[in-house]
């Protein structure tokens, strides 16, 4: 394992939902981690951890939180992600990024949906330890990018780096009744600007979103669903391929687009 470089990953996951469907995109997300080694530990940045200062979970349990409505279906209040924690993994990240503080969290936090209504479906046995990075609200774009490029060195050291959020959150216009209908103009804008700079390898078009003006009002009214993928691009190196995967906007506002960032000569061999 020690001489493997793990990829790193954006999930887009919409609605929490997700975690009791089998749908194209919790399929595409087990088919993507079927072609991946098997990681020691999964690193979370989830869109739903919203904190005062960089954190991390620092537990050996680490909790399932149902972080949202009570009007959702009953089936997803019973979901459980007994996952164990990684609390010298979470040691590690504080060591890499320091002088930046970095919270140990011991019992506050948990494994909120962002991250298990992914994993559930991408390492059902929940067997592999898991550690969330919480999103400091008051960070710029550029530092999110740059704690992510810190994080990198842990691809080396067998840890699986996955950001969860959405590349389009507006969920006030979505169409709620047509996950299928043609996005908004401005959604799909968006979208394609994002992917460009993702697939040109021209992360300064990401950290610049806001750039973008009104398509970006309307596609992010809020931004924390679009802050893991910032993390993300970070992560990556010169020798990385990527790959986008469940590549749609459902529901006309609300972004599908995945990625993954692979090592070209690792991805090679698996193929
Ligand atoms: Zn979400």
């Amino acid at each position: 394992m020690s001489n493997v470089t793990m990829p790193a990953v954006f999930f887009g996951h919409g609605s929490p939902v997700v975690a009791i469907s089998d749908n194209d995109t919790s399929r595409g997300w087990a088919k993507l981690v079927a072609s991946l080694q098997r990681p020691k530990a999964i690193l979370a940045i989830s869109a739903h951890w919203e904190t005062r200062v960089t954190a991390v979970t620092a537990m050996a349990r680490p909790k399932t939180i149902h972080d949202f409505g009570r009007s959702l279906p009953a089936a997803l209040f019973d979901c459980q992600y007994p996952a164990p924690g990684d609390p010298a993994l979470a040691r590690r990240v504080a060591e890499l990024l320091a002088p930046i503080p970095v919270a140990l969290d011991e019992g506050q936090w948990g494994l909120d949906h962002g991250t298990w209504s992914v994993l559930v479906h991408a390492y059902p046995k929940a067997d592999i330890p898991v550690v969330q990075l919480g999103l400091d609200v008051n960070l710029t774009p550029q530092q999110r990018f740059d704690i992510g490029a810190r994080l990198s060195l842990l691809r080396d050291e067998g840890v699986l780096i996955v950001g969860t959020g959405n590349m389009v959150h507006n969920l006030r216009a979505m169409n709620w009744g047509d996950a299928n209908c043609a996005p908004f103009e401005w959604a799909a804008r968006f979208n394609d600007e994002m992917r460009r700079a993702i697939v040109d390898n021209e992360p300064e078009r990401a950290i610049r979103f806001e750039a973008l003006g009104q398509d970006t009002q309307l596609s992010l009214p809020s931004q924390e669903h679009f802050w893991p993928m910032l993390y993300v691009l970070g992560v990556r190196r010169p020798t990385d391929r990527v790959r986008l995967f469940n590549d749609r906007i459902e529901h006309g506002s609300l972004g599908m687009t995945s990625f993954i960032f692979e090592d070209a000569a690792e991805a090679k061999q698996a193929a």
